[in-house]
């Protein structure tokens, strides 16, 4: 839908969106009327960098061709059925995921919050008919984010943050353990325990990667133990993080794993994959969504994982996001930069403030995402070259350059 084609202004869309519009989002001072490849557009046509993708979503870039494409033509040919009848778009989709990252099986969900959602229920359910009625802890790590559902939001070990702070009492079940912290999570584990949860990444919590050593030793904590991990890749998943999944950068593998935001190159979708095993603890009657699995969602996802796995994103997202974090090292006032592929932050000292990074960077045509008081968060399209780092770089250094004048 364009501007010109309502009769309206840009004022008129604000006050539309101030007056009708529960806000819960600090809005960017912009229409954004198009977006193609590693660009959105406001109404006049002025193009900004984009260098959080819709927050780590439009992987193969804004508007991909291809995913644009399947979309039209799945939308002509059927557009919701429920989970009832076969459908083409699931039943490709399902074996690509399947087959690329080595799982048995799929379950479609709409959103990460809820593939989280089914992730714990599929883990406590398997813990119960498996060692009976009191296995259903699961461990989680202090400052993670798993999203905004009661389930996932209990199982986020942060209050604040618009997490669980004002919504009373959280669901039973979930203890926090500092994230990296091997010992830690050992011990908060009890007789109780069904399953260990973690990002490889904590994205929302400031991008703070998981070291080789808690992965590989977690992985081994449950074996011991029989117990499940569960590895939430909505923010990592899809060749992000220079692999198809983070979890292949450590050279382990989860027993369930919960994707959403880049599968679908634009379009709703989450999903959990597992083994055989654990998979049968779902049956027919046990979960159930209207439109996860959705046809058009599905057909998108299908053309963007083609074209992530086709185009060799994954390597592109390893390459730039080296020689990024490189130059943003060089930065005034950086305490840390830390990231992994193309999911990188930028902590400044205390003298920066992380939002106000953002609006500069926004003034001058570059859009990012601040996460916590004075970090810089960028997951921009994996399609991105050299030249696009170097002129994110330069804005970000003019932003922080003009805020210390
Ligand atoms: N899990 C992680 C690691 C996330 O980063 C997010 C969202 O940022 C979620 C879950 C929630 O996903 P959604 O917003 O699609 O519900």
């Amino acid at each position: 839908m364009k501007l010109t084609d309502t009769g309206l202004t840009v004022q008129d869309i604000k006050d539309k969106v101030n007056t009708y519009m529960i806000e819960t989002y600090e809005r960017m001072d912009f229409l954004c009327e198009t977006a193609r490849d590693q660009y959105m557009y406001d109404e006049k046509g002025k193009k900004y960098l984009d260098f959080y993708a819709g927050i780590a979503v439009n992987s193969a870039g804004n508007c991909n061709e291809k995913v644009v494409a399947a979309v039209i033509d799945q939308v002509q040919d059927v557009m919701h059925t429920f989970n009832y009848p076969y459908t083409i778009p699931q039943a490709l989709l399902a074996e690509k995921v399947c087959t690329t990252i080595g799982m048995d099986k799929i379950f479609f969900q709409n959103s990460g919050t809820e593939a989280n959602e089914a992730m714990i229920k599929m883990a406590r359910k398997y813990g119960i008919e498996k060692y009976g009625p009191n296995k259903y802890h699961i461990v989680t790590a202090k400052n993670g984010f798993h999203g905004r559902t009661f389930g996932a939001m209990s199982a986020t070990g942060q209050p604040g943050n618009g997490c669980q702070i004002g919504f009373g009492p959280m669901t039973y079940g979930f203890s926090y353990a500092p994230y990296n912290d091997l010992k830690a999570f050992k011990d908060a584990c009890t007789e109780n325990t069904i399953a260990i949860m973690i990002e490889p990444v904590q994205g929302e919590g400031g991008v703070h990667p998981a070291t080789q050593e808690f992965m590989s030793g977690l992985r081994e904590f449950c074996d011991e133990n029989g117990m499940l991990l569960l590895i939430d890749e909505v923010q990592t998943g899809w060749c992000r993080t220079g692999k198809v999944m983070s979890y292949m950068n450590y050279g382990i593998k989860p027993d369930i794993v919960s994707m959403a935001k880049a599968l679908g190159g634009g379009m709703p979708i989450g999903a959990i994959c597992t083994t055989e095993d654990v998979s049968k603890a779902f049956s027919v009657g046990s979960h159930g969504t209207t439109f996860g699995g959705h046809p058009v969602s599905c057909a998108a996802a299908l053309a963007e994982v083609n074209e992530l796995l086709d185009r060799n994103l994954a390597d592109n997202a390893a390459k730039m996001g080296e020689y990024f974090k490189k130059k943003l090292e060089t930065l005034p006032h950086v305490k840390e930069v830390r990231g992994q592929g193309l999911l990188v932050g930028v902590e400044f000292d205390d003298t920066i403030s992380a939002v106000e990074v953002k609006h500069e960077c926004l003034h001058r045509h570059l859009l990012i995402t601040a996460i916590g008081t004075h970090t810089i968060r960028m997951v921009p399209p994996l399609i991105i070259a050299e030249k696009d780092c170097d002129e994110a770089y330069e804005i970000i250094k003019a932003s922080v350059v003009e805020l210390t004048k």
